[in-house]
């Protein structure tokens, strides 16, 4: 699956009227955030001014006498979290695509300063306490909102228990960090290699991958198990001996080191979690969901594997029915065979080639359709600025709205030496009315940014890049709030994904795409025909991917509901594999010891299927024949991207949708067959 990851502010966050003082900022502020910026050095004094000016607000709140109020106490506390927020998300963006080594090293230090900051905050009695005895009685609807979130977040953290549990609280967050950095290294330094005797066990893969990978003296071509080399393998490679070879080595990369460091996460999790009085970790982390706990999500489990059954079934029989013309005899699909299989299903019953639509999307035209249908859906404008960056090749734009600026956002969209490798929007400032913009950073590999390069982009890239613009859309509108800590995207984490999942639809619509998908030498815009040919051939498969992603939610789920001493890891991916799959599970394989989620995600790997049963019912809300009429857009923008973290998601939802989310529209895009 893609990597669409969004980076998160601190879900701790504060800030002080403070005074701006010409060396280094601190409290709110509308200057571009890097400007100022040379070197690591003036990085990070800027940095620790604000977590010097983080402490003390902190320490002048704690020292307030008489009665508690929301001026005296919650407005220094979310003084606190608009430099927690600052730093650690402007942290984050630097040390991930800075292109000098020494600045992103200073970056990852920041980071740690800010998250041992917003832990101790996190379990600082007195701020609670003082919290606690705020009366917001007579405090507007958000202002009791947020106050009510905050001091939930804050029990969620263990603050209410006394100081020695606390203190094993600190201990075991501090071991998972590292426990967390071991399990990502094992995977990361885990270079496993494929050969192949000869060119010829390469046949059937494309040209230009062959070219990539010439064969050493001995004619012995090696291949490592990354993405570039092993999906090509999968699905392409006509040596079934080399699809077994390559799965096998995919599937255990980190093993066996990562059995234990799973192992030793699950346990330190769950004792955390009863630390905090929770029956299991999953309980504990779905506790600020939309889900609400661990049953409930199970339950959605059961009905998504529920829902996809039958389609996945009839989709397999196709696979067989197309492994059975080569090997007649075959009564089943391997693990190896199903990705190569499937390719020539869609090749042959649907006669579409990903390559074909790519010079209908060189990089440049559809930056600007997307500028233009956005900015038709919610009434905005982008004008480029010249402000400081990172980097020569990153772009900066103002958010206008009838003539006011209402944020900022900079694009570094190309590969470059030591970036980033994913794509990702970053928050970098969370707005607040009348005294800070939003600003945030998208971060894609997208085609294109050289001399002469047109950055010819496959569908897949276009949807990559509407997708993480959904986010950043959904960072810059929701900036109009007067705490910081439900302003912007600080929103449940469950439903975080719905804005951007729904916005790749307008990337399937072929009237939307005709207004920018024009071939990049004859300026013809893409035929309605292969717009056509393209969404059938993405529609194969999709209830056997519902079911694989399946097997991910459950077991991500599984190994956090239960007692630890229970859980063997691999007899429970081996029955999930065996449960909600037609492909047997494959001794000797270990999928989980890579599966990265297990600590960034751990109990919720739902929350991506979640988030898209939202994104299709909010999506069935617009006319299909008209995608990009302004009424229901604005109506949208307004009841669900304008309010940000102001209210519960839920209610953002139905708002919109004018009753609770249902599951109708998700279940009619499954069962839908494209004609
Ligand atoms: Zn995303």
């Amino acid at each position: 699956m893609k990597n669409r990851n969004i980076r998160f502010a601190l879900a701790l966050a504060v800030c002080l009227g403070a005074s701006v003082s010409a060396s280094a900022q601190t409290g709110a502020t509308n200057t571009p955030f890097w400007a100022g910026m040379k070197d690591a050095a003036s990085f990070e004094r800027a940095m620790d001014a604000r977590l010097a000016n983080a402490k003390a607000t902190l320490d002048k709140m704690l020292l307030v006498k008489g009665a508690r109020t929301t001026e005296n106490t919650l407005r220094p506390y979310d003084d606190i979290l608009l430099e927690l927020d600052t730093v650690s998300s402007q942290a984050q963006l630097v040390q991930s695509v800075h292109p000098v080594e020494a600045v992103r090293q200073t970056a990852e230090k920041v980071t740690q300063k800010a998250g041992t900051f917003g832990t101790d905050l996190s379990l600082n009695r007195g701020v609670y306490d003082a919290l606690a005895a705020v009366d917001a009685s007579k405090a507007d609807a958000e202002t009791q909102y947020f106050l009510k979130r905050t001091l939930r977040d804050f029990r969620l953290a263990g603050v209410d228990k006394d100081e020695a549990t606390r203190k094993r609280i600190k201990a075991l967050r501090d071991e998972l960090v590292v426990i967390g950095q071991d399990f990502d290294r094992n995977i990361r330094t885990d270079l496993r290699k494929v050969t192949a005797k000869n060119a010829a066990e390469l046949e059937g893969l494309p040209a230009d991958f062959i070219a990539r990978h010439k064969p050493d003296a001995n004619g012995v071509i090696t291949l490592t198990i990354d993405y570039p080399d092993s999906l090509p393998v999968f699905s392409f490679a006509k040596n079934e001996d080399l699809r077994k070879r390559m799965y096998m080595e995919y599937s255990n990369r980190g093993y066996p080191k990562n059995i234990e460091t799973l192992d030793k996460m699950i346990a330190r999790r769950a004792e955390l979690a009863a630390l905090v009085g929770y029956k299991n970790w999953a309980d504990y982390i779905t506790a600020d969901k939309m889900v609400e706990n661990a049953t409930n999500a199970s339950q959605f489990i059961d009905r998504i594997v529920a829902a996809s059954g039958p389609k996945a079934d009839r989709e397999f029989e196709v696979l067989l029915k197309r492994k059975q013309q080569e090997v007649p005899s075959a009564t089943g699909v391997t693990a190896w065979e199903r990705a190569y299989y499937a390719e020539l299903v869609r090749k042959s019953s649907y006669d579409f080639d990903s390559q074909s639509v790519r010079p209908y999307f060189a990089f440049d035209r559809v930056k600007q359709g997307l500028f233009d249908v956005t900015s038709k859906l919610f009434g905005v404008s982008y004008r480029p600025i010249n402000v400081p960056t990172w980097d020569k090749s990153v772009e900066a734009y103002e958010m206008v709205e009838n003539g006011k600026v209402i944020g900022r956002f900079y694009l570094d969209m190309h590969p470059r030496k030591d970036k980033y490798n994913h794509a990702a929007e970053f928050p970098l400032r969370t707005g607040a009315t009348n005294r800070q913009i939003p600003e945030a950073a998208l971060v894609c590999n997208l085609p294109g940014g050289e001399p002469g390069d047109p950055g010819l982009m496959t569908h897949d890239d276009v949807q990559t890049f509407f997708h993480e613009f959904g986010h950043l859309v959904h960072t810059l509108v929701s900036g109009r709030h007067q705490w910081i800590g439900i302003s912007g995207i600080n929103t449940e984490q469950d439903f975080v994904e719905a804005p951007s999942q729904m916005l790749e639809e307008w990337t399937w619509d072929p009237k939307t795409l005709q207004t920018f998908a024009k071939h990049y030498q004859t300026n013809e815009p893409i035929p309605t025909a292969l717009v056509t040919r393209m969404r059938r051939a993405s529609e194969f498969g999709k209830a056997m991917t519902v079911r694989q992603q399946m097997v991910y939610a459950k077991l991500s789920l599984s190994v956090y509901d239960r007692d630890p001493k229970s859980v063997n890891t691999t007899t429970m991916v081996k029955e999930l594999v065996n449960k909600y799959t037609r492909s047997p599970y494959v001794e000797g394989t270990h999928f989980q010891t890579s599966f990265g989620h297990l600590d960034g995600y751990s109990a919720v790997y739902y929350t991506y299927m979640w988030s898209l049963v939202i994104a299709k019912d909010m999506f069935s809300q617009f006319d299909r024949r008209d995608l990009l009429a302004p009424t229901v857009a604005s109506k949208y923008r307004n009841d669900v991207l304008a309010p940000g973290g102001s209210k519960p998601a839920a209610t953002l939802v139905a708002d919109f949708v004018g009753r609770p989310f249902s599951y109708k529209a998700w279940e009619d895009w499954l069962n839908r067959e494209e004609q």
